[in-house]
Order: structure tokens, then sequence, then C-alpha cells
């Protein structure tokens, strides 16, 4: 059975809930933590608690320790926390004043937590393990440390973390763990853990020789090889195709920009964090800030060519589309693989409505995503409306116009009847977004495609339109990327497919492998033929034994595999054998290729 299946069935009984989402794990790994870090201050007396909160699979805790924590210090500490949780301890809450809190923490001389307590504001909690151990914490916890399954929680691993994240501050030593309700889940997640590293999309993408990053270019900026740009290039025709057969229009627009165009969209003023540095041809260009930007959106440039002329409502919806790469200055600490770049190429679009084609034409965009998202074979996904958080001074334009962008985005998800949910302070800073949030085959939540109604930027460009009646009337724009990004795209879905892509999607989609060297010709000339048709053939020539090709075609992922001996020549064959189905037996040649042609056009398996 392929590995993707099997891991496919055995997760099918087991739902891993985040903790956000049970109350139940919240004190489970909560209580953990605390037992945790009781354990490590009776083995290492010396070491001072932090903080200790959960997370979304587990939880951490910060120690100052004079002594480097090891694998089999983690060993010992589990072994120490398995004895606490014997020890059937109550878990008890005591309020305190802030002076008894100060006390008691002068008490057992531990600095860090002067500094915590003077950032908590009351009511102030200690929670008890017992009676020898204690921490400042709001809880939830369990009520006793036997209400914890000592076989439900694992250590997982020691990294350098600094005091409240500041590098110029002390450097802690941070143990994370897990804890769950039963031993089942604990195994469950650990398979996933190891299935998530067996697919980790820098692995695959290293292994079946799709990008790679080079020091020299720098982080965060991915190179596209030849079988990744083919990759690309699939996802890149797919969409155009589906956009052309929608009413958008190609664009193409330069990477970089004046500050001025920045500063008319508030890029500059609200944006510029997280934009590349200025160029600027002198020090006094710099200072009266004459430069160019590297472009962190496409907007401001698609809403030129709509601003190059007098728009008539009889040119509306105007849908441009650019497949446009844009640069974002992230922290290199935060870079890894293609799911957070510095420069990456967003499946953009524009569309230019009217008020009254706004809801249609938001309904068609959406139908557009899911659409793809079912060509992709991704079917577990949920909508967010992220809306704009009312507190925050972080967002551009009206409450008005907010306020009808939200209603339009919630009209549509109500009349589409899809699974969604609010995410307050997640809108764009120009105006609020429905997200698609993908769960994988590991349950782990993937952001995806994007669509955004905006009444700001249009007003900040101060678009119009002559409507029927000859009055100039301001348009509103909508944003949409069912991608994402292509760079993002394609690592979630290395890691989904497992590397193992689509026949239409497969850099390589068929791979003869003749048994002697007297098989050279036919399998040469069987490859060029299949490529004159459009199907990504190659014959293996390198003369390796015939084990060795197959476990190098097997190793590739490629879909489709062919040994050719003498049968196979002489009756004008191939003998299939395909990822999708196993073996196929002998079949000819133009029934092959036929099979192939129509498989690969409508994204099916062969
Ligand atoms: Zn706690
Ligand atoms: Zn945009």
């Amino acid at each position: 059975m392929p590995e993707a299946e099997q891991a496919q069935q055995a997760q099918q009984p087991i739902k891993l809930l985040r903790t956000s989402e049970s109350e139940s794990l919240q004190k489970i790994r909560h209580t953990t933590s605390h037992v945790m870090a009781m354990a490590v201050q009776k083995l290492f007396p010396k070491a001072q608690v932090t903080i200790g909160p959960w997370t979304e699979n587990g939880f951490y805790y910060d120690f100052d320790s004079p002594d480097a924590f090891t694998d089999k210090d983690l060993k010992k500490i589990r072994k120490e926390m398995i004895k606490i949780v014997n020890r059937k301890l109550p878990v008890t809450r005591e309020e305190v004043s802030r002076e008894e809190a100060k006390r008691r923490i002068e008490e057992l001389g531990e600095p860090y937590k002067l500094e915590i307590l003077d950032s908590i504001s009351e009511p102030i909690t200690l929670y008890h393990l017992g009676e020898q151990w204690w921490d400042l914490c709001a809880g939830p916890h369990l009520e006793s440390t036997a209400d914890l399954h000592p076989k439900a929680f694992a250590l997982e691993s020691v990294a350098g973390a600094y005091w409240r994240g500041d590098e110029t501050k002390a450097q802690l030593q941070r143990i994370y763990g897990t804890a769950w309700e039963t031993p089942e889940q604990l195994e469950e997640y650990q398979r996933r853990q190891e299935e998530a590293l067996k697919r980790d999309h820098r692995k695959l993408g290293k292994e079946l020789g799709l990008f790679i990053f080079a020091d020299p270019v720098g982080p965060g900026l991915p190179l596209w090889t030849p079988k990744g740009t083919i990759l690309r290039s699939q996802l890149e025709d797919y969409l155009k195709g589906e956009q052309t057969k929608r009413g958008y229009q190609g664009v193409v627009t330069p990477h970089l920009g004046k500050i001025d165009l920045f500063k008319i969209s508030g890029h500059w003023q609200n944006y510029k964090e997280d934009m590349f540095p200025m160029m600027a041809e002198s020090e006094e260009a710099a200072a009266a800030e004459q430069g160019f930007a590297l472009k962190p959106m496409n907007c401001p440039f698609h809403i030129q060519i709509y601003k190059s002329e007098l728009r008539s409502y009889k040119e509306l919806p105007m849908r441009l589309a650019e497949f446009g790469t844009v640069y974002r200055y992230e922290q290199s600490g935060e870079l890894g693989g293609l799911t957070r770049v510095r420069g990456f190429t967003v499946d953009d679009s524009h569309l230019f409505v009217t008020p009254e084609q706004l809801d249609d034409e938001f309904l068609k965009v959406v139908d557009l995503i899911l659409s793809v998202f079912k060509s992709l074979q991704l079917s577990n996904f949920k909508a967010r409306l992220s809306f704009r958080d009312p507190e925050s001074d972080k967002y551009v334009g009206s409450d008005e116009a907010w306020d009808k962008a939200q209603n339009a985005i919630r009209r549509a998800v109500e009349k589409m009847d899809m699974n969604h949910f609010e995410g307050i302070g997640e809108a764009a800073f120009y105006g609020p977004k429905l997200d698609f949030i993908f769960e994988d085959a590991l349950g782990r939540e993937w952001q995806l495609g994007t669509v955004q109604v905006d009444y700001n930027l249009p007003e900040r460009f101060e678009l119009e339109y002559v409507a029927e009646d000859g009055s100039r009337q301001r348009p509103i724009m909508i944003h949409r990327a069912p991608f994402g990004s292509l760079e993002r795209l394609i690592g979630i879905l290395i890691e989904e497919y497992a590397g193992d892509f689509p026949l239409w999607l497969a850099p390589v989609q068929v791979r003869l492998l003749p048994v002697r060297d007297a098989h050279f010709d036919y399998v040469k000339e069987v490859a060029a033929k299949m490529r004159e048709v459009g199907i990504r053939a190659e014959a293996d020539t390198s003369g390796e034994r015939l084990g060795k090709m197959i476990r190098n075609a097997e190793k590739q992922k490629i879909p489709v595999m062919s040994v050719v001996g003498d049968k196979e020549v002489e009756e004008n064959t191939l003998s299939i054998r395909t990822r999708a189905s196993g073996e196929l037996g002998a079949i000819a040649i133009s029934e092959v290729i036929e099979k192939l042609k129509n498989a690969i056009a409508d994204h099916s398996n062969f």
C-alpha cells in the first residue's frame, strides 16, 4: 500500500484537536507543563522557572539553568514527571494580594517571577501542586496530577529562547512537550509528526529536484529548477485558462515603482516594515523619499492601468490578472522553505466593479476558487471572514466603507452556505478578506486563497467610471488570489501529496525503462512520439540494471513507468505500471498515448 494511503487509513478514527479547540486539552497541557517544571526543579535545583504556556499541540516551559539540558535529561525529567503524576498531588488555586505574591516570590528567590508579577493584573492567582511547588498562573488546570495519564504525555525537544523573546536579555532553555487525553492520541500525534517530517517540502523539494535556495542569492529567495518550473507553469497555465473562460484579461507590470505610488496606496505609511528598503540615487533623494521600492503588492500597478483611461460602466467589471512577483521583507528567523519567502508570485487579480455588480462578482470569484481547489483535490477547507479589529488604528478608510465591505463578504458566505468562521483583526489594512484555510492530510492548517472587498484604494486613487446617466461614479475593487502564491501553494501541495503529484502536474509523467541496450532506440522513439503530443515522457538510457532504474523512477515518484523488453518491441506495446493503479500489463502504444492525453486533460489519474 502506498504510504499516503496507509497514512489516511490509519488517521480516520482519531481526531486530534488543537488546544484552543478543547478546554480539556488546555487543562491537561497547562497542568502537564507545571508538572514538568516541578520535575525540572527537583532534578536541577538551580533551574529557575520563567513562563510555561500551552501551544496548539502541547506546551513549553522556559528555564534559566546553568546546566544545558540534554536528551538524556529529558528522559530523566519525564520519569520524574511520572512520579509526580503517581503521587496524585492535588492542584489548588490560591488568590493572593500583589504584596503577598511578591513576598512569596522573594522567599523562593526567583527574579523572573517578579517580572511576570509586574506584567499581570488582578486577580493574582497561584497554582499549587501538592504542598511543595507552585507557580503564578491564571489557569485553567486539572484538579489533581492523577488526572493526567502517565502514558499520554511526552517531552519532545530543547531549544534556546530569550527571556521575553528579546535577544539582549538572558538566554533560556525551552523544553517542548505534548500531552493528550489518551495514549492513543499521543501515538497518533507522534505518528503524524513523523509523517510530517517525511513529507516536509524542503526535504522532498530537494529529493525531487524542484527548487533550491542559494546562499549568494539570499534567504527566502527560492530558485526554481527545470522540474519545479514545469510544476509552476502547469499551475499557471491551468489558472490562466480558467480566468480566460471567465472574462479576465492578463496584464504585466514592473517589479518596482516610485515611493510616491506607495504613498498614495498607503503601503509606505502602513506597510513599510514589510517592504524592502527604498532604493534612491543619492542621499538627498533618499532624504526626500524620492526613490523606488520593490512592490509588496500588485494592486497599485493594476490601478494605474485602470486609471490610464476614462472608463465607462460598459467596460465593467474589468478583471485585470497577473502572476505578479512581489517582495516582502520577512524577518530572516521566520523564513523556512516555500511557505514563508521574501520574493513570491501571487496569482493576483483586481476586479473593478460597480456597486450593483459587487455581490455577483464576489460570488463568481468564490466559485472560481472552489473550482481550483477541486481541481487540486483539496477538499478539506473552511472560510475565514477576516475582519478588522474595531479597537485597532492600523486600518485605512471610513467606518462606513468597512461596514459595507464586511457585509458584502457576509452575504456571499451565507449565500454559498460554506463552512466558515470570523477572524477579528485578520483583515488587510485597506479592507476585509475572505480567506480559505485548508486542513491537510496531517490535520495542519494552511491559508490558501483569498478574496478582498475594497472601497479604500479606489478612494485613495480617485478612481472613476462614467455611469449610464453620464455621472462620474467610484468603482469598488475586489482583490483575489485563489492560490495565494505559487510558492506557498507548491510547498503545501508537495506535503499534501507527499511528493506524489497528480499526473497533470508531475514534472515527468512517463519514464520508459529499457531492459537491454538493444531497446534504447525503441524507447527513445516512443518517448519522442509522446513528447510530440505534449506528454512529458523520458527514456532512461543510463544503462543501469533494471532494478536500479525502477527504484530511481519510484524515488522520483514518476506517475507512469514502462519496462520495455523484446516482447514489447516486437508487438509495438508498452507494459504499463502506474502509481495510481499498479500493473496494467501490455497495452498498444497508440492506446497508451490516447489514455495519457485524456487523463492529463481532465486532471484524472491513469
Ligand atoms: Zn498553569
Ligand atoms: Zn491587491
